[in-house]
């Protein structure tokens, strides 16, 4: 009897009844949302929409203590010190910009140098190339070994340059590979510089801990954790979040405003700025306080059995060019078929109703340096079944079969 029961798991998914022919594994791109998720946004709209922080109202009070209390199951969730350390933003996306903006203005200046690495999504690349030209900052990059794992020894190397800034993700989203993120912060702290997670991936793979992990930043988006678009988070260290010169200005985020001068509001509310993404907060909270009711260690264990299914089944067909290593992999697959186009293999794959990425996956520089045009993704969730691996591996095939036939 497994420990983790998938079928009580994927029941609680409304989607799964409504697509019973799907197998959907693009859940990298993004993951469905439970009933309890679905019910939370209901609930709010047709019982307490207010706006927070500024009705005189009982109703905008009820509406702020929810989103207060979302602010804490989410500072809970990840063991930050403060609350006030949690910083809602729109994803991933809006908070490595509120980052690479924030730093440029308060910290870096011409001839400083950052560090991020060659597996990055897009959004932990130009953000910060956004302003390097007008800053004088110089990037560098952290290259893959053979196996595309980091390579730890030119990290290091690259660490001797000081840089301010070091800023890399936890889980590569096309890969797939777990970066020693622990391991990583503790040799950028001892060179001196900021540190910088991109958990987008990251967040759904293991519960992280902020106090432990110590970095100074760490973002993710609600969608890839099973809570709704459109809400992300942005947690730093107060004294960092106090560093950062804000990306927008608005209402909220202020203190006193005159044409002469604005003082800003004390955190979270100074890098929060207008009418914030209330339902999408407590959609955030239903997400993580339901997935609470799961043991990480047996998620990671039923998807390592996915993961070991899939790979066993690749193993026996043909033609198949593999990028993931299958060790210190989260669950995300990257393939292509000899010399056949990625995204032929995935409308193949779409027509036998298999859901999967194709293209450079917001990575071109990982792709640059693979030498691939691009890729099929393959990305597994705790809701995939042993026989949606098997009706992939059947499609694959017959895929297979018909381009190289
Ligand atoms: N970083 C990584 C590693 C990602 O996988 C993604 C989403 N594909 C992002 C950043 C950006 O997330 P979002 O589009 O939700 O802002």
């Amino acid at each position: 009897m497994p420990v983790f029961d998938v079928q009580q798991f994927r029941q609680q998914f409304a989607f799964f009844q409504h697509n019973p022919n799907w197998v959907y594994l693009d859940n990298a791109a993004t993951m469905h949302k439970p009933n309890a998720v679905v019910q939370a946004i209901i609930e709010f709209y047709q019982q307490h929409n207010s706006n927070v922080h500024r009705g005189a109202h009982q109703l905008s009070q009820q509406a702020t203590l929810l989103f207060e209390q979302a602010r804490g199951t989410v500072g809970n969730y990840i063991n930050a010190e403060f609350n006030h350390e949690i910083i809602f933003t729109s994803g991933a996306t809006a908070a490595l910009n509120q980052i690479a903006f924030g730093l440029m203005h308060s910290l870096l200046k011409a001839g400083d140098r950052i560090l991020l690495t060659q597996l990055e999504h897009h959004a932990n690349i130009v953000p910060w190339q956004l302003h390097c030209q007008r800053f004088g900052v110089i990037i560098d990059v952290v290259p893959l070994t053979a196996e595309h794992q980091l390579d730890l020894v030119a990290y290091q190397q690259l660490l001797a340059l000081k840089p301010k800034v070091v800023s890399f993700s936890h889980i590569s989203n096309v890969l797939g590979h777990i970066q020693p993120v622990a391991q990583m912060v503790a040799l950028a702290k001892d060179a001196g510089a900021v540190t910088v997670i991109d958990g987008a991936q990251g967040i759904v793979y293991e519960q992280p801990d902020m106090q432990q992990l110590n970095c100074d930043f760490y973002v993710f988006s609600g969608h890839k954790v099973y809570g709704p678009t459109g809400i992300g988070v942005l947690y730093g260290k107060t004294q960092w979040l106090e560093r950062l010169t804000p990306v927008f200005g608005g209402g909220e985020m202020i203190d006193e405003v005159s044409f002469a001068k604005t003082s800003f509001n004390q955190l979270p509310f100074r890098l929060e700025a207008g009418t914030p993404n209330i339902v999408g907060a407590i959609g955030l909270m239903a997400a993580l306080s339901w997935l609470q009711h799961y043991n990480v260690a047996d998620i990671k264990a039923h998807k390592s059995l996915l993961l070991k299914a899939f790979y066993q089944g690749l193993a026996t067909i043909n033609a198949i060019d593999i990028l993931s290593q299958p060790a210190h992999n989260a669950g995300i697959v990257a393939l292509n078929v000899n010399n056949e186009h990625h995204s032929d293999v995935a409308e193949l794959l779409n027509q036998q109703h298999v859901a999967v990425r194709s293209g450079q996956h917001c990575a071109m520089p990982l792709f640059s340096y693979l030498a691939q045009p691009g890729a099929v993704r393959f990305s597994f969730a705790a809701y995939n079944t042993l026989d949606d691996v098997n009706r992939c591996l059947l499609a694959l095939e017959q895929s297979v079969e018909i381009l190289t036939k």
